[in-house]
């Protein structure tokens, strides 16, 4: 794919070779969309054959000739496709391959997806005259139709124009979310498959996303329709169909059938995922989720910081760090790269206690997934205004009484309660014991004759705690 001959026209290389080629900002020509600019986003369209004209690009605002060297810059793309069997099912799936394509270029870096994207060109491919969005569009062009011929027709635009940007960047996120959407109504139990997906296997070679109806990939931008239209019009591609199998365990969301997957496409780096837990063989993580979920063991609570939050999460660490502790594709106990969808998802972290063991997030976060948290807790789950550090937050989760006090061992729960006791539940001053497994004899005496009771995952709180001797 590297051949010049498709690309003779692109001053610079093409190929699958830059792929996992890093910009650092010294190199970079200019910076479009990233953290330093509030709108931009990729949208691809389906649209009517009469409705676009096919290889036409065009550019609202300033070129990347006419940009400032070291300067951040709006950059909206909105990819318009047309052929008789593009449907709107596959717009997020040919979306998510502007990430790929534009990766092929030399000097060219895309990171994230949707209203997250980060592009950087280096000064090296600038100087080797790669200076318009055009020679963008010619290579989305090229590799689209090479691809996925079943688009016939691509017109591509890309909008740098701050004001102009405005219209275009409220109507994807409403685009987006009416997918987010659709894909809400279906459960887990409804459907036969899953998909995967290994687009990120360049960047992470064991990563396997594993997309079912309850779990969006970790990047959001391709769910269970998306996943299945791309599996159907491009088999040889990213996207694969998982037979379902057998449900192994309905807590933690393991299924046979992704298990088996996740072994072939990592040749054999990962033997089992937990698709609903992030304990014991929690789901990989490759480096473009949208936010992390971390495990705090202080509190016994879960954290989550999002790509976007700017200093350091509660757990005193700054989302960049996270970020290197759980991408590569492993598998990390208690770091686990997630799409903010998946807050949204009636199997949420189901294993862990969902929701109930969610205990500090950004405030921006709370307040994109306010609809999903169980409203008795919205008040309970800390966030950077409330709280900084986790001294703060153990004393801001006793006062407000959050479930995760009741897996405290009993004196970190009553120690120092402030003094609006009030507040207090009677549950969380009340001894606790947390244990996986009880097994205790009963009748028969020590367990000769008689039955085991076994107790799995159990907390038992107790009033008093009697012992005595047995006569
Ligand atoms: Fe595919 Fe997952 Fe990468 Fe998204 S994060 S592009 S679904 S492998
Ligand atoms: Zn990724």
């Amino acid at each position: 794919m590297s051949s010049k001959g498709l690309f003779a026209d692109i001053p610079v290389d093409v190929g699958v070779v830059y792929e996992g080629e890093r910009i650092r900002s010294q190199q970079m020509f200019v910076e479009l969309g990233g953290p330093n600019e509030e709108r931009k986003f990729e949208l691809v369209q389906a649209r009517k054959p009469e409705e676009i004209e096919d290889g036409k690009f065009i550019i609202i605002g300033p070129d990347i000739k006419d940009m400032k060297e070291g300067g951040h810059y709006p950059l909206g793309i909105l990819v318009e496709v047309a052929g008789k069997e593009v449907e709107r099912d596959l717009e997020s799936v040919i979306e998510r391959r502007i990430h790929q394509y534009s990766n092929y270029i030399q000097g060219f870096m895309h990171l994230n997806q949707r209203y997250d994207i980060w592009f950087r060109l280096s000064k090296d491919s600038f100087k080797k005259g790669f200076n318009s969005f055009k020679f963008v569009g010619k290579v989305l062009q090229k590799l689209y139709k090479a691809e996925l011929p079943i688009i016939e027709k691509i017109q591509v635009t890309f909008i740098t124009d701050p004001e102009k940007i405005k219209d275009w960047y409220n109507k994807a996120l409403e685009i987006y979310e009416a997918r987010d959407a659709r894909a809400r109504k279906l459960k887990e139990a409804d459907v036969k498959e899953f998909y995967g997906c290994v687009l990120c296997q360049s960047f992470a070679p064991t990563h396997v996303c594993v997309i079912t109806p309850e779990r969006v990939s970790l990047c959001g931008s391709i769910n269970w329709f998306d996943a299945r239209a791309a599996a159907r019009v491009d088999p040889k591609g990213p996207n694969f169909m998982i037979p379902k199998g057998e449900l192994l365990d309905p807590e933690r969301g393991e299924y046979s059938g992704a298990d088996e997957a996740v072994q072939k496409k990592s040749l054999g780096g990962v033997k089992k995922i937990f698709l609903h837990s992030m304990f014991g063989h929690p789901h990989t993580s490759c480096g473009c989720f949208e936010s992390i979920a971390f495990y705090i063991p202080e509190v016994d609570g879960v954290g989550i910081v999002d790509r976007h939050y700017k200093g350091n999460a509660v757990n005193g660490l700054p989302f960049s760090a996270m970020a290197n502790e759980t991408g590569g594709g492993k598998q990390v106990e208690g770091f686990v790269g997630i799409a903010i969808e998946y807050m949204r998802s009636p199997s949420f972290f189901k294993a862990d206690g969902g929701w109930n063991r969610v205990v500090w997030l950004p405030s921006t976060v709370k307040e994109r997934v306010k609809t999903a948290i169980p409203p008795e807790l919205k008040d309970k789950v800390a966030t950077e205004k409330e709280v900084q550090n986790i001294q703060d937050l153990k004393t801001f989760l006793k006062l407000k009484a959050h479930p995760v006090v009741s897996r405290w061992p009993p004196e970190e729960a009553v120690a120092k309660v402030p003094t609006a006791e009030a507040a207090v539940t009677p549950e969380a001053m009340q001894p606790t014991v947390a244990t996986s497994t009880i097994t205790l004899p009963i009748g028969g005496g020590g367990g000769m004759g008689g039955y085991r009771l076994t107790l799995k995952n159990v907390k038992i709180v107790a009033k008093k705690l009697i012992l005595k001797k047995a006569k």
